[in-house]
């Protein structure tokens, strides 16, 4: 027996959910339904922790905390109760957060990052900032609205901001040992910049790798070559970029000449787009961050015409090079596909109208496609 009539409803919809077939609710629209539904049952269960925690109705069972008594009760993880509890004490501070969360359009992941975000020094702002940052988080996929929530901390409390980045790179390590069988162990913690260049350049070898190994793949088994038949697991073929790291890292001269920026940042553009200060992969930084790498900075400046169109410079030529590929990097960021978040840095330009149908080396004509989306214009491949 519930002590709320609609829980028993909801369990005989549920029953009735779970004797379906898995197949009749697999369309995209049921799928969408289903996770909408979550987010709204969760919503609900984290607005009821938190009335039971304010009741104190778990002090009679002997409980120290209503997180405790969650973990022993629902079985939850202690770190998972307590975020339970905490993100329904923070919900009574934001009613707008609250709403958006129990019709579903926001999920659980936008509101811990807003719950989050609500620091005591920036919860004034929070409050006269909460309706466009629930818009944000209706509007935008995770990692947009993730970024734009970042900016927004960023504005409203930048003292908080520095030091949290002044944290992160205090907090940098990195341990490499021997173990008894004379394997290597590691684990490392970098900060967003560091982390941008160890990334980029063991990314960089991994994407050339993966194309040896497709390659080989492709001459062993033709046209119906997968990716489980590749040589090596991803795992695998990261520990040998790794290695390759270290095997070109002893062929050039340490105070040999950069050949390419270790990391890009972009910034600037306000009067367009407002604050800009981030790596090409979308990592906000903050501005003080910036500072130590200041002195060995390349400045690169694209000037944008009206709202995303860029003054072309040649057209001649079959392949997106130099100014006008950076000019379309810059623009679009991201491989073209709506599913697809791979950084513009290693996706080809891809002409959208194809050069040989008479499509132009031009900016206009270009769009960052990753390996996978270029290729998959022609043939599916998994
Ligand atoms: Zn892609």
């Amino acid at each position: 027996m519930y002590a709320c009539g609609v829980l028993s409803e909801l369990n005989t919809v549920l029953d009735k959910l779970s004797a379906a077939e898995p197949t009749a609710l697999a369309d995209g629209q049921s799928i969408e339904s289903l996770h909408r539904c979550l987010a709204r049952l969760e919503a609900v269960a984290t607005r009821s922790t938190a009335a039971f925690d304010a009741s104190r109705e778990w002090e009679s069972d002997g409980a120290r905390s209503a997180a405790a008594w969650l973990a022993a009760t629902c079985h939850l993880p202690q770190a998972g109760a307590r975020r339970c509890v905490r993100l329904g004490r923070v919900l009574r501070h934001l009613p707008l957060v609250e709403e958006a969360w129990l019709s579903g359009d926001i999920g659980a992941a936008q509101v811990s990052a807003l719950a989050g975000a609500r620091t005591p020094s920036a919860e004034e702002a929070m409050s006269r900032d909460e309706e466009m940052l629930v818009g944000f988080a209706r509007r935008f996929r995770f990692s947009a609205f993730a970024r734009a929530l970042t900016y927004w901390r960023h504005y409203a409390d930048p003292d908080g901001t520095e030091k949290e980045a002044g944290d992160q790179r205090e907090g940098r390590r990195l341990h490499m040992s021997q173990g008894f069988d004379g394997t290597w162990l590691g684990d490392f913690v970098l900060d967003p910049i560091t982390g941008a260049i160890v990334h980029k350049a063991l990314s960089r070898i991994e994407d050339e790798l993966f194309e040896a190994d497709w390659a080989e793949a492709r001459s062993r088994l033709g046209d119906s070559a997968g990716v489980g038949d590749l040589a090596r697991t991803p795992a695998q073929r990261r520990a040998d970029a790794l290695a390759e790291m270290a095997r070109r890292a002893g062929t050039a001269p340490a105070d040999g000449r950069r050949p390419e920026a270790l990391f890009t940042v972009l910034v600037g553009y306000e009067t367009l787009a407002g604050r800009i200060c981030e790596l090409a992969d979308g990592t906000v930084v903050s501005p003080g961050s910036l500072v130590e790498w200041l002195d060995e900075a390349w400045v690169e400046r694209v000037v944008f015409n009206g709202a995303s169109r860029v003054i072309d410079v040649g057209v001649a030529t079959r392949l997106f090079t130099g100014a006008t590929r950076r000019a379309v990097e810059v623009r679009d960021r991201q491989c073209f596909h709506e599913t697809c978040e791979l950084p513009a840095e290693r996706c080809q330009i891809d002409h959208v109208q194809p050069w040989a149908a008479g499509g132009p080396t031009v900016a206009a004509n270009g769009r960052p496609a990753c390996a996978f989306h270029n290729r998959n214009r022609h043939r599916r491949r998994r």
